[in-house]
């Protein structure tokens, strides 16, 4: 029997059906009034999930596209820039500078730890000339949130950018880039925002756009100007994906009806539901400052982590996400960005319980859906 598949991974996230079913519509041509018309609308109401009032890119481009986008577009050959690698995602920001021959100076962070921003504070002592400090709202490798508020608390008394990849965290986590003073955020589709992958976006503060006038690295595709002389005329330089961005209208709709305050309180309670329904099982959560996107279960010593997550996906069908390098088999990452409510989180974690307990760890089975019940009931 063909049974039930449930989607439980940090990206990408279960899809609403009336996004999907937006999806189906029949092709139409996105150099016509009406698709600009929606396209000038999304960008529009983008402004209010990214809390900005300056412009909003959005590339054809899964979220590297956009990390990309930013080293590209702000920086010259030879620039000093600093990097936060506190997990899989903050190193990558590393790896792409380094590509482009950006000299990244990086901040070492223990993988489960989140960044202090003295640290941020101490490297651009360390290195005043760096024209960005690179950072990762949610580092979904280890379910880590980043103090982005004090960080840019930090780079802005500074002539350094800060610039956040908040692919996975944005609309999960509460980030207000106009008010705390962060200049650049990318994100993308397929997380928070309830789409398919393939859209990249880039809110682009005004500093952005004076060191966009400066940057010589080399770019075509990925060029702001490009983009941002295009957006004007509600448009965009190349083809869009014009499937996705008539579903990000409608996920827009949904994501933005009871305002961005609302949706962070639901992240928050799913989030703090399943903390306590890991703890309630009688295991650990991971991160020393967790996100409301997705929850790292460390996993006791002598469990073997792929076997978990096997048991989880193939045996129950229930797909959540494991550790990544040195973390692999040592962790588990469920994820509650997106199209989740209460009720997901107590199959979730009625299905990690059990498959625990089958693997021998010592879980108390039923505890953790219990405590989990118990955080919604306001006990
Ligand atoms: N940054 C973060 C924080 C992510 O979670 C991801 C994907 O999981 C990425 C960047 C890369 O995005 P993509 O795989 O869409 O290129």
């Amino acid at each position: 029997m063909r049974r039930k598949q449930r989607l439980f991974t940090p990206g990408p996230t279960a899809v609403p059906p009336e996004v999907l079913s937006v999806m189906a519509s029949p092709m139409t041509h996105h150099r016509q009034a009406a698709f600009e018309a929606v396209f000038g609308r999304v960008s529009e109401r983008l402004k209010a999930v990214f809390q900005t009032s300056s412009p909003v890119i959005i590339f054809a481009g899964s979220g590297t596209s956009a990390l990309e986008a930013a080293i590209v577009n702000t920086l010259s050959a030879e620039d000093e820039a600093i990097f936060v690698n506190a997990g899989k995602f903050g190193q990558r920001w590393g790896a792409i500078g380094k590509a482009f021959g950006v000299r990244m100076h990086e901040i070492t962070v223990e993988w489960g730890e989140a960044v202090a921003p003295q640290q941020v504070d101490d490297a651009l002592k360390a290195h005043p000339n760096a024209k960005a400090v690179f950072t990762t709202l949610n580092e979904t490798s280890t379910t880590v949130l980043t103090d982005i508020r004090s960080l840019a608390s930090v780079t802005s008394q500074r002539d350094a950018l800060l610039v956040v990849d908040a692919v996975s965290g944005l609309g999960a986590d509460e980030l207000r880039m106009d008010d705390w003073g962060v200049d650049l955020v990318v994100s993308g589709s397929q997380k928070a925002l309830m789409l398919p992958p393939g859209l990249a976006f880039s809110a682009i503060g005004p500093r952005v756009q004076e060191a966009m006038q400066r940057s010589t690295l080399p770019k075509f595709y990925l060029s702001y100007a490009k983009a941002l002389k295009s957006l004007a005329d509600n448009t965009t330089p190349f083809t869009p994906v014009v499937p996705t961005v008539l579903a990000l209208d409608k996920a827009l709709d949904m994501v933005l009806e009871d305002g961005m305050e609302a949706l962070w309180d639901h992240h928050r309670r799913l989030a703090e539901a399943v903390r306590a329904g890991v703890v309630g099982m009688g295991m650990k959560v991971f991160a020393q400052r967790p996100s409301n996107a997705a929850t790292a279960i460390a996993l006791p010593e002598g469990i073997n982590g792929s076997a978990l997550h096997k048991k989880l996906r193939d045996e129950y069908q229930v797909t959540c996400a494991g550790g990544q390098d040195h973390l692999k088999g040592r962790i588990e990452r469920i994820a509650h960005m997106g199209y989740y409510d209460q009720f997901d989180m107590l199959v979730v974690l009625g299905a990690v319980e059990l498959a625990l307990s089958e693997l021998g760890a010592p879980v108390r089975v039923g505890e953790g859906v219990g405590a989990a019940q118990r955080y919604f009931a306001g006990e």
